[in-house]
């Protein structure tokens, strides 16, 4: 297989698809690797490195389209404007590509992905399962994210967060309220206790509770109405709008107490679910900060705004959306495990698995056709509107 790397253009985008350590292994199953001159540089690699280490280096995304038969990539293909053209356009009719898709989010980019033939594998449909845990990258990429945002809303706040007593007198740790505690909130709780704050939690799956127990945070216990809130894929289910009615109420109980809320929460293919509303941020006291990671899915606070900090009566709303980005070495370096071990597991034959169910459930489009049926009745649903 011709694998070929192209430097990302997504704004704000410093990652990249593959780092220099992965080389020499894929090389030795008879792979050629191509990379786009400085792909690397912002993860800090330099061209010289993936030289080193067996790439070809090639001048434009141009050449290395045409060239390659299987595209790895960090963010969607999207439109690049020194080509004047899409990259999916630039690509080989029949490739394969590699990359956190967002299918759901980019309908456009599935039209034009059936159109080119492209047998397109989204990172973010990876099941969740033991056999994958090495592929998965939205857990990867969550766990930096978690990591980050302590650290932002840390550097944020006109406190310190641990407990400490001096001559001066004693000062209070802050209290950190994590709200969803998947991967990332679990991290966040982890990091925020390592900085010695005092750490509450919440999140609807049972699971939940002993995991935020035994990294030292409080599980906040909520009288909410009795729902079925978890997938079979091990993720939260859409709530009601009872159940987040009263989990705003309890959460609106805790707000006057806290100085930092983290909120995580995420319905996979789903727009977040609103945690905060204006009224309750105002519950808040003035100076305290909420980092909200579900800010590309909507927000969980009424008052987020993408990519934006938002200052509301003295609090502060960062609505943040590519954490991993802010830390593109390591980033870099657990993407391209993963998707290393995604590309091993799908070419693992001359022909795809369909019956694998990593194979399967990772793939969005093939031979001209969507074959994911979440994507396809989605896609499918869009054209109806546009009738
Ligand atoms: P995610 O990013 O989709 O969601 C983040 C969190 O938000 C989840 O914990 C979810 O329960 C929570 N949430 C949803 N609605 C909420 C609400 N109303 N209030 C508060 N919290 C809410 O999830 P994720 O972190 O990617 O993964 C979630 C879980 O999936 C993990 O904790 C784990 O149990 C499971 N998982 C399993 C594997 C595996 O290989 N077996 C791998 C990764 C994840």
């Amino acid at each position: 297989m011709k694998i070929g790397v192209p430097k990302e253009i997504a704004a704000h985008e410093t990652r990249v698809a593959l780092i220099p350590s992965m080389i020499a292994d894929l090389k030795k199953a008879g792979n050629e690797i191509y990379i786009e001159k400085e792909a690397g540089r912002l993860s800090l690699i330099t061209d010289q490195q993936y030289a080193e280490a067996g790439a070809v280096i090639l001048n434009d995304s141009k050449e290395l389209y045409g060239t390659c038969d299987v595209i790895l990539k960090v963010q969607p293909p999207t439109y690049s404007k020194p080509f004047k053209m899409h990259e999916v356009d630039l690509m080989q009719q029949g490739a394969s590509l590699i990359g956190f898709l967002a299918p759901l989010d980019h309908l456009p980019l599935i039209g034009k992905l059936v159109e080119h033939k492209i047998t397109a594998f989204a990172m973010e449909f990876v099941p969740r399962i033991t056999r994958a845990q090495s592929m998965d990258a939205l857990s990867s990429m969550a766990l930096l994210a978690g990591y980050k945002a302590v650290l932002i809303a840390a550097n944020s706040l006109g406190k310190i967060f641990p407990l400490t007593m001096t001559a001066a007198g004693t000062i209070a740790p802050a209290t950190v309220f994590v709200l969803g505690a998947g991967v990332a909130g679990l991290q966040a709780i982890a990091i925020a206790k390592k900085l010695g704050a005092k750490v509450e939690a919440f999140d609807p799956r049972p699971a939940v509770k002993e995991q935020v127990k035994s990294l030292g945070g409080k599980f906040i216990e909520m009288e909410l109405p009795e729902e079925n809130v978890e997938s079979s894929a091990g993720y939260a289910k859409e709530q009601s709008d009872l159940f987040l009615q009263k989990e705003q109420e309890a959460i609106a109980a805790r707000l006057p107490k806290v100085d930092v809320v983290i909120t995580t929460a995420r319905i996979f293919g789903k727009k977040a679910p609103l945690l905060i509303t204006k009224e309750m941020v105002e519950l808040m006291p003035a100076g305290s900060i909420i980092i909200d990671l579900a800010a590309a899915q909507g927000g969980n606070c009424a008052l987020t705004e993408a990519d934006r900090i938002v200052e509301h009566r003295g609090v502060h709303i960062h609505g943040v959306t590519n954490l991993p980005a802010t830390l593109p070495v390591h980033a870099s370096q657990m993407y391209s495990k993963n998707i290393t071990n995604l590309f091993e597991q799908l070419f693992l034959e001359n022909a795809f698995n369909f019956e694998d169910e990593i194979t399967k459930g990772s793939c969005i489009t093939h031979q001209g056709k969507i074959v994911n049926p979440l994507v396809k009745e989605r896609f499918n649903s869009k054209e109806t509107d546009h009738a």
